[in-house]
Protein backbone atom coordinates (compact mmCIF):
# COMPACT_ATOMS: atom_id res chain seq x y z
CA UNK A 1 0.00 0.00 0.00
CA UNK A 2 1.23 3.50 -0.83
CA UNK A 3 2.21 5.99 1.81
CA UNK A 4 0.12 8.76 2.37
CA UNK A 5 1.91 11.96 1.55
CA UNK A 6 -0.80 14.71 2.63
CA UNK A 7 0.22 17.09 5.81
CA UNK A 8 -2.59 16.49 8.71
CA UNK A 9 -1.55 19.98 10.14
CA UNK A 10 -2.40 22.00 7.17
CA UNK A 11 -5.35 24.12 6.50
CA UNK A 12 -6.87 25.41 3.69
CA UNK A 13 -5.39 28.77 2.63
CA UNK A 14 -7.44 31.74 4.08
CA UNK A 15 -9.80 32.53 1.08
CA UNK A 16 -9.41 35.67 -1.00
CA UNK A 17 -12.07 38.03 0.16
CA UNK A 18 -11.22 37.78 3.81
CA UNK A 19 -7.15 38.62 2.43
CA UNK A 20 -8.95 41.42 0.45
CA UNK A 21 -11.12 42.47 4.13
CA UNK A 22 -7.93 42.39 5.86
CA UNK A 23 -5.52 44.32 3.36
CA UNK A 24 -8.26 47.26 3.52
CA UNK A 25 -8.62 47.63 7.31
CA UNK A 26 -5.01 47.70 7.02
CA UNK A 27 -4.56 50.57 4.63
CA UNK A 28 -6.90 52.55 7.10
CA UNK A 29 -4.16 52.04 9.85
CA UNK A 30 -7.67 51.49 12.05
CA UNK A 31 -6.61 47.54 13.43
CA UNK A 32 -7.44 48.41 17.13
CA UNK A 33 -11.42 47.84 17.59
CA UNK A 34 -12.56 51.30 19.12
CA UNK A 35 -10.37 53.24 16.39
CA UNK A 36 -13.15 54.17 14.29
CA UNK A 37 -14.50 56.86 12.41
CA UNK A 38 -17.65 58.54 12.58
CA UNK A 39 -20.47 55.58 13.54
CA UNK A 40 -18.34 53.22 11.52
CA UNK A 41 -18.97 50.02 13.24
CA UNK A 42 -15.39 48.32 12.54
CA UNK A 43 -14.98 44.85 11.82
CA UNK A 44 -14.60 43.26 15.71
CA UNK A 45 -18.66 44.95 16.11
CA UNK A 46 -19.54 43.54 12.43
CA UNK A 47 -18.57 39.98 13.23
CA UNK A 48 -20.24 40.65 16.94
CA UNK A 49 -23.37 41.23 15.18
CA UNK A 50 -22.89 38.82 12.58
CA UNK A 51 -22.01 35.96 14.72
CA UNK A 52 -24.95 36.44 17.11
CA UNK A 53 -27.18 36.28 14.01
CA UNK A 54 -25.84 33.17 13.09
CA UNK A 55 -25.96 31.45 16.15
CA UNK A 56 -29.34 32.74 17.05
CA UNK A 57 -28.06 34.84 20.66
CA UNK A 58 -28.64 38.41 21.67
CA UNK A 59 -25.59 39.12 22.28
CA UNK A 60 -21.98 38.52 21.33
CA UNK A 61 -18.30 39.33 22.64
CA UNK A 62 -15.18 39.24 20.25
CA UNK A 63 -11.66 38.46 22.02
CA UNK A 64 -8.76 37.56 22.31
CA UNK A 65 -9.04 33.08 22.32
CA UNK A 66 -11.27 30.80 23.08
CA UNK A 67 -9.56 30.01 26.69
CA UNK A 68 -9.74 33.70 27.28
CA UNK A 69 -13.58 33.31 26.53
CA UNK A 70 -13.89 30.82 28.63
CA UNK A 71 -12.25 32.90 31.47
CA UNK A 72 -14.27 35.96 31.48
CA UNK A 73 -17.58 33.93 31.09
CA UNK A 74 -16.54 31.96 34.59
CA UNK A 75 -15.81 35.48 36.19
CA UNK A 76 -19.05 37.03 34.92
CA UNK A 77 -20.81 33.64 35.99
CA UNK A 78 -19.89 34.79 39.34
CA UNK A 79 -16.88 32.50 39.43
CA UNK A 80 -14.88 33.41 42.84
CA UNK A 81 -11.21 32.16 43.80
CA UNK A 82 -11.93 28.62 45.48
CA UNK A 83 -14.99 27.61 44.23
CA UNK A 84 -15.51 24.38 42.05
CA UNK A 85 -16.28 24.40 38.86
CA UNK A 86 -17.81 21.15 37.16
CA UNK A 87 -15.93 20.18 33.68
CA UNK A 88 -15.22 17.40 31.86
CA UNK A 89 -12.15 14.95 32.11
CA UNK A 90 -11.78 14.54 28.77
CA UNK A 91 -10.79 17.93 27.33
CA UNK A 92 -7.96 20.17 26.19
CA UNK A 93 -6.00 21.85 28.81
CA UNK A 94 -7.34 25.52 27.55
CA UNK A 95 -10.69 24.33 29.63
CA UNK A 96 -8.77 23.48 33.12
CA UNK A 97 -6.55 26.63 32.57
CA UNK A 98 -10.15 28.55 31.78
CA UNK A 99 -11.03 27.41 35.52
CA UNK A 100 -7.50 27.86 37.26
CA UNK A 101 -7.80 31.55 35.76
CA UNK A 102 -10.18 32.32 38.28
CA UNK A 103 -8.64 31.04 41.20
CA UNK A 104 -11.40 28.11 40.95
CA UNK A 105 -10.91 24.21 41.03
CA UNK A 106 -12.17 22.46 38.39
CA UNK A 107 -14.24 18.83 39.43
CA UNK A 108 -14.17 16.16 36.59
CA UNK A 109 -17.01 14.68 35.08
CA UNK A 110 -16.57 10.97 34.09
CA UNK A 111 -17.01 10.55 30.21
CA UNK A 112 -19.19 8.02 28.30
CA UNK A 113 -18.06 5.48 25.90
CA UNK A 114 -19.43 7.77 23.10
CA UNK A 115 -16.83 10.41 24.25
CA UNK A 116 -19.74 12.67 26.05
CA UNK A 117 -20.00 13.90 29.44
CA UNK A 118 -21.63 11.45 32.04
CA UNK A 119 -25.35 12.59 33.20
CA UNK A 120 -25.07 9.73 35.87
CA UNK A 121 -21.68 10.75 37.18
CA UNK A 122 -22.26 14.65 36.84
CA UNK A 123 -25.24 14.21 39.20
CA UNK A 124 -22.90 12.99 41.75
CA UNK A 125 -20.38 15.21 41.59
CA UNK A 126 -23.01 18.16 41.86
CA UNK A 127 -24.36 16.85 45.03
CA UNK A 128 -20.87 15.91 46.22
CA UNK A 129 -19.21 19.06 45.68
CA UNK A 130 -21.98 21.66 45.59
CA UNK A 131 -20.62 23.31 42.62
CA UNK A 132 -23.06 25.95 41.05
CA UNK A 133 -21.41 25.93 37.71
CA UNK A 134 -20.86 23.35 35.03
CA UNK A 135 -18.01 24.45 31.96
CA UNK A 136 -19.16 21.84 29.51
CA UNK A 137 -16.67 20.62 27.39
CA UNK A 138 -18.31 19.49 24.12
CA UNK A 139 -14.80 17.59 23.01
CA UNK A 140 -13.74 17.05 19.59
CA UNK A 141 -17.20 18.04 18.88
CA UNK A 142 -19.49 15.30 20.85
CA UNK A 143 -22.69 16.40 22.28
CA UNK A 144 -24.16 14.72 25.16
CA UNK A 145 -27.83 14.18 25.14
CA UNK A 146 -28.37 18.53 25.63
CA UNK A 147 -32.35 18.36 26.82
CA UNK A 148 -31.68 15.76 30.05
CA UNK A 149 -28.12 17.82 30.35
CA UNK A 150 -30.20 21.46 31.11
CA UNK A 151 -33.28 19.39 32.58
CA UNK A 152 -30.84 18.13 35.03
CA UNK A 153 -28.73 21.48 35.68
CA UNK A 154 -32.21 23.00 36.03
CA UNK A 155 -33.05 20.75 39.02
CA UNK A 156 -29.96 21.44 40.47
CA UNK A 157 -29.83 25.15 40.07
CA UNK A 158 -26.34 24.59 38.26
CA UNK A 159 -25.14 27.45 35.55
CA UNK A 160 -24.25 26.05 32.15
CA UNK A 161 -21.14 27.40 30.25
CA UNK A 162 -20.68 25.84 27.20
CA UNK A 163 -16.98 25.24 25.71
CA UNK A 164 -18.15 25.18 21.71
CA UNK A 165 -14.08 25.29 20.50
CA UNK A 166 -15.02 21.67 18.30
CA UNK A 167 -18.68 22.82 18.06
CA UNK A 168 -18.91 25.60 15.78
CA UNK A 169 -21.29 24.84 13.70
CA UNK A 170 -22.87 22.17 15.25
CA UNK A 171 -26.42 21.82 16.74
CA UNK A 172 -28.81 19.29 18.78
CA UNK A 173 -31.94 18.93 17.83
CA UNK A 174 -31.88 21.86 16.04
CA UNK A 175 -30.67 24.02 18.39
CA UNK A 176 -27.14 25.51 17.98
CA UNK A 177 -24.26 24.35 20.34
CA UNK A 178 -23.42 26.87 22.48
CA UNK A 179 -27.82 28.31 23.16
CA UNK A 180 -28.51 25.99 25.69
CA UNK A 181 -26.77 27.27 29.24
CA UNK A 182 -25.65 30.93 30.45
CA UNK A 183 -22.88 31.54 27.24
CA UNK A 184 -21.26 29.41 24.51
CA UNK A 185 -17.37 29.73 24.35
CA UNK A 186 -15.99 29.37 21.10
CA UNK A 187 -12.25 29.48 19.46
CA UNK A 188 -11.10 30.85 15.84
CA UNK A 189 -7.35 29.60 16.92
CA UNK A 190 -6.16 28.07 13.32
CA UNK A 191 -7.22 24.28 14.07
CA UNK A 192 -10.80 25.43 14.33
CA UNK A 193 -13.50 26.07 12.35
CA UNK A 194 -13.26 29.52 11.60
CA UNK A 195 -9.64 30.43 11.46
CA UNK A 196 -7.78 33.75 12.13
CA UNK A 197 -4.81 32.18 14.05
CA UNK A 198 -6.28 33.47 17.35
CA UNK A 199 -9.48 34.57 18.49
CA UNK A 200 -12.62 34.08 20.66
CA UNK A 201 -16.12 34.21 20.51
CA UNK A 202 -18.53 34.44 23.49
CA UNK A 203 -22.30 34.52 22.99
CA UNK A 204 -25.46 34.81 25.61
CA UNK A 205 -29.02 35.59 25.90
CA UNK A 206 -28.27 37.43 29.10
CA UNK A 207 -27.87 41.22 29.48
CA UNK A 208 -26.14 41.41 33.10
CA UNK A 209 -23.66 38.75 32.62
CA UNK A 210 -22.66 39.81 28.59
CA UNK A 211 -22.18 43.55 30.37
CA UNK A 212 -19.72 42.03 32.65
CA UNK A 213 -18.09 40.00 30.13
CA UNK A 214 -17.68 43.22 27.77
CA UNK A 215 -16.04 45.11 30.59
CA UNK A 216 -13.82 42.42 31.48
CA UNK A 217 -12.41 42.31 27.99
CA UNK A 218 -11.39 45.73 28.31
CA UNK A 219 -13.84 48.14 26.60
CA UNK A 220 -12.56 51.21 28.09
CA UNK A 221 -15.78 52.31 28.56
CA UNK A 222 -16.68 52.34 24.79
CA UNK A 223 -19.32 49.54 25.13
CA UNK A 224 -21.19 52.00 23.32
CA UNK A 225 -19.48 50.57 19.90
CA UNK A 226 -20.05 46.78 19.81
CA UNK A 227 -22.31 45.24 17.56
CA UNK A 228 -24.33 42.75 19.35
CA UNK A 229 -24.45 44.52 23.28
CA UNK A 230 -27.17 45.16 25.59
CA UNK A 231 -28.25 48.56 26.06
CA UNK A 232 -26.51 51.12 27.75
CA UNK A 233 -28.45 51.14 31.03
CA UNK A 234 -27.23 47.71 31.71
CA UNK A 235 -23.75 49.12 31.96
CA UNK A 236 -24.32 51.56 34.71
CA UNK A 237 -23.17 50.09 37.80
CA UNK A 238 -21.68 47.30 36.07
CA UNK A 239 -18.83 49.37 34.43
CA UNK A 240 -17.26 51.01 37.47
CA UNK A 241 -17.75 47.44 39.20
CA UNK A 242 -16.19 45.23 36.69
CA UNK A 243 -12.31 45.53 36.37
CA UNK A 244 -10.80 45.41 32.86
CA UNK A 245 -8.91 43.02 31.81
CA UNK A 246 -7.50 43.33 28.26
CA UNK A 247 -8.33 40.55 25.62
CA UNK A 248 -9.66 42.41 22.89
CA UNK A 249 -10.31 41.25 19.25
CA UNK A 250 -8.52 43.68 16.78
CA UNK A 251 -10.29 44.46 13.68
CA UNK A 252 -7.49 42.91 11.28
CA UNK A 253 -8.64 38.89 13.09
CA UNK A 254 -12.37 39.69 12.55
CA UNK A 255 -11.92 41.00 8.84
CA UNK A 256 -10.58 38.05 8.10
CA UNK A 257 -13.54 35.90 10.02
CA UNK A 258 -16.49 37.59 8.62
CA UNK A 259 -16.13 35.69 5.17
CA UNK A 260 -15.28 32.64 6.38
CA UNK A 261 -18.30 32.44 8.56
CA UNK A 262 -20.11 32.78 5.04
CA UNK A 263 -19.14 29.55 4.54
CA UNK A 264 -18.96 28.27 7.33
CA UNK A 265 -22.39 25.71 6.96
CA UNK A 266 -20.54 24.86 3.28
CA UNK A 267 -17.38 23.60 5.25
CA UNK A 268 -19.00 21.85 7.48
CA UNK A 269 -20.86 20.13 5.01
CA UNK A 270 -17.25 19.22 3.61
CA UNK A 271 -16.02 18.24 6.51
CA UNK A 272 -18.72 15.97 7.49
CA UNK A 273 -18.32 14.24 3.38
CA UNK A 274 -14.90 13.08 5.15
CA UNK A 275 -15.52 11.84 8.41
CA UNK A 276 -18.72 10.17 7.06
CA UNK A 277 -16.16 8.73 4.51
CA UNK A 278 -13.61 7.97 6.81
CA UNK A 279 -15.89 6.61 9.28
CA UNK A 280 -17.61 3.77 7.02
CA UNK A 281 -14.27 2.63 6.05
CA UNK A 282 -13.31 2.12 9.52
CA UNK A 283 -16.10 0.92 10.86
CA UNK A 284 -15.53 -2.30 8.45
CA UNK A 285 -12.50 -3.12 10.38
CA UNK A 286 -13.59 -5.11 13.51
CA UNK A 287 -11.85 -4.24 15.88
CA UNK A 288 -12.23 -0.60 16.20
CA UNK A 289 -15.14 0.97 17.85
CA UNK A 290 -16.51 4.57 16.94
CA UNK A 291 -18.01 6.48 19.04
CA UNK A 292 -21.98 6.35 18.33
CA UNK A 293 -23.03 9.82 17.23
CA UNK A 294 -27.10 9.94 17.90
CA UNK A 295 -29.99 11.18 15.62
CA UNK A 296 -30.05 14.49 17.53
CA UNK A 297 -26.94 15.70 16.62
CA UNK A 298 -25.60 17.38 13.74
CA UNK A 299 -21.81 17.12 13.99
CA UNK A 300 -18.92 18.68 12.54
CA UNK A 301 -16.33 16.59 11.56
CA UNK A 302 -13.34 18.24 11.77
CA UNK A 303 -11.35 14.92 13.75
CA UNK A 304 -12.48 11.50 14.22
CA UNK A 305 -11.69 9.40 17.13
CA UNK A 306 -11.90 5.60 17.77
CA UNK A 307 -10.96 2.87 20.10
CA UNK A 308 -9.16 -0.04 19.59
CA UNK A 309 -9.57 -1.87 23.10
CA UNK A 310 -8.93 -5.38 22.04
CA UNK A 311 -5.07 -4.07 21.63
CA UNK A 312 -2.21 -4.71 24.06
CA UNK A 313 -1.63 -1.65 26.39
CA UNK A 314 2.22 -1.83 24.85
CA UNK A 315 1.01 -2.14 21.47
CA UNK A 316 -1.13 1.04 21.14
CA UNK A 317 2.17 3.22 20.43
CA UNK A 318 3.37 0.66 17.94
CA UNK A 319 0.05 0.80 15.94
CA UNK A 320 0.69 5.27 16.02
CA UNK A 321 3.81 3.64 14.85
CA UNK A 322 2.71 2.23 11.86
CA UNK A 323 0.45 4.26 10.95
CA UNK A 324 3.38 7.50 11.08
CA UNK A 325 5.63 5.45 8.68
CA UNK A 326 2.60 5.37 6.41
CA UNK A 327 2.25 9.22 6.57
CA UNK A 328 -1.19 8.81 9.00
CA UNK A 329 -0.82 11.02 11.88
CA UNK A 330 -2.87 9.31 15.17
CA UNK A 331 -2.96 10.93 18.55
CA UNK A 332 -3.26 8.32 21.48
CA UNK A 333 -5.10 9.60 24.94
CA UNK A 334 -3.65 7.02 26.85
CA UNK A 335 -0.29 8.50 26.57
CA UNK A 336 1.57 8.91 30.31
CA UNK A 337 3.27 11.78 28.77
CA UNK A 338 1.33 14.91 27.05
CA UNK A 339 1.95 15.11 23.33
CA UNK A 340 0.66 18.29 21.38
CA UNK A 341 -2.81 18.53 21.72
CA UNK A 342 -3.69 15.59 23.58
CA UNK A 343 -2.54 16.42 27.45
CA UNK A 344 -5.06 14.32 29.85
CA UNK A 345 -6.18 14.90 33.82
CA UNK A 346 -3.44 13.43 34.89
CA UNK A 347 -1.16 15.86 33.76
CA UNK A 348 -3.07 18.82 34.69
CA UNK A 349 -1.11 19.02 38.11
CA UNK A 350 -2.25 22.41 39.53
CA UNK A 351 -5.47 20.04 39.41
CA UNK A 352 -6.67 18.35 42.72
CA UNK A 353 -5.84 14.94 42.05
CA UNK A 354 -8.95 12.79 41.34
CA UNK A 355 -10.25 9.65 40.61
CA UNK A 356 -11.80 8.71 37.25
CA UNK A 357 -11.97 5.18 36.55
CA UNK A 358 -13.91 5.15 33.77
CA UNK A 359 -12.40 8.10 31.66
CA UNK A 360 -8.83 6.81 31.89
CA UNK A 361 -9.84 2.83 30.61
CA UNK A 362 -11.65 4.81 27.42
CA UNK A 363 -8.71 6.95 26.95
CA UNK A 364 -5.99 4.21 27.30
CA UNK A 365 -7.59 2.79 23.73
CA UNK A 366 -8.76 6.18 22.02
CA UNK A 367 -6.85 7.55 19.29
CA UNK A 368 -7.78 10.96 17.59
CA UNK A 369 -6.79 11.79 13.92
CA UNK A 370 -7.39 15.15 12.36
CA UNK A 371 -8.85 16.07 9.00
CA UNK A 372 -8.12 19.39 7.32
CA UNK A 373 -10.04 20.10 4.98
CA UNK A 374 -7.26 20.69 2.51
CA UNK A 375 -7.72 16.41 2.23
CA UNK A 376 -9.70 15.56 -1.03
CA UNK A 377 -12.25 12.60 -0.46
CA UNK A 378 -9.94 10.38 -2.08
CA UNK A 379 -7.07 11.16 0.54
CA UNK A 380 -9.83 10.41 2.95
CA UNK A 381 -10.49 7.02 1.40
CA UNK A 382 -6.70 6.35 1.63
CA UNK A 383 -6.12 7.06 5.18
CA UNK A 384 -8.87 4.43 6.16
CA UNK A 385 -7.49 1.60 4.09
CA UNK A 386 -4.04 2.76 5.90
CA UNK A 387 -5.76 2.59 9.44
CA UNK A 388 -7.70 -0.29 8.59
CA UNK A 389 -4.28 -2.65 7.26
CA UNK A 390 -2.69 -1.19 10.60
CA UNK A 391 -5.28 -2.42 12.53
CA UNK A 392 -5.45 -5.94 11.30
CA UNK A 393 -1.45 -6.04 11.55
CA UNK A 394 -1.30 -5.24 15.17
CA UNK A 395 -4.01 -7.71 15.59
CA UNK A 396 -2.36 -10.97 13.94
CA UNK A 397 0.63 -9.41 15.84
CA UNK A 398 -1.26 -9.86 18.69
CA UNK A 399 -3.07 -13.32 18.38
CA UNK A 400 0.67 -14.63 17.09
CA UNK A 401 2.45 -13.91 20.07
CA UNK A 402 -0.28 -15.44 22.28
CA UNK A 403 0.05 -18.66 20.43
CA UNK A 404 3.93 -18.34 21.27
C1 LIG B 1 -8.88 24.94 21.18
C2 LIG B 1 -9.73 24.65 22.31
C3 LIG B 1 -10.18 25.64 23.18
C4 LIG B 1 -9.81 27.09 23.09
O1 LIG B 1 -8.54 27.29 22.68
P1 LIG B 1 -7.78 28.65 22.40
O2 LIG B 1 -6.50 28.15 21.84
O3 LIG B 1 -7.65 29.32 23.72
O4 LIG B 1 -8.58 29.48 21.44
C5 LIG B 1 -11.05 25.26 24.18
N1 LIG B 1 -11.46 24.00 24.33
C6 LIG B 1 -11.05 23.02 23.52
C7 LIG B 1 -11.58 21.64 23.73
C8 LIG B 1 -10.16 23.30 22.49
O5 LIG B 1 -9.75 22.32 21.68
Amino acid sequence: MEPFRGVFTQQEAIPDDAIAAAVDVMRTGRLHRYNTVGDELGAASELERAFADYQGTRFCLACASGGYAMSIALRAAGVEPGDTVLTNSFTLAPVPGAVASVGARPAFVEITEDLVLDLDDLKTKISETGAKVLLLSSMRGHLCDMEALVALLADNDVLLVEDCAHTMGASWNGRASGSFGLAGCFSTQTYKHLNSGEGGLLTSDDPQFMARAIMLSGSYMLYRRHGAAPPETTFEDIRLETPNMSGRMDNLRAAILLPQLQTLDKNVQRWNERYDLIADGLSEVPAIKLPRRPDPEHYVGSSIQFRFPTLDPEKMLRFVELNKEMGVELKWFGDNTPVAFTSNHHSWKYTDPQELPKTDHILASLFDMRIPLSFTLGDCAHIARIIGHNASRCTSEGNLRKIE
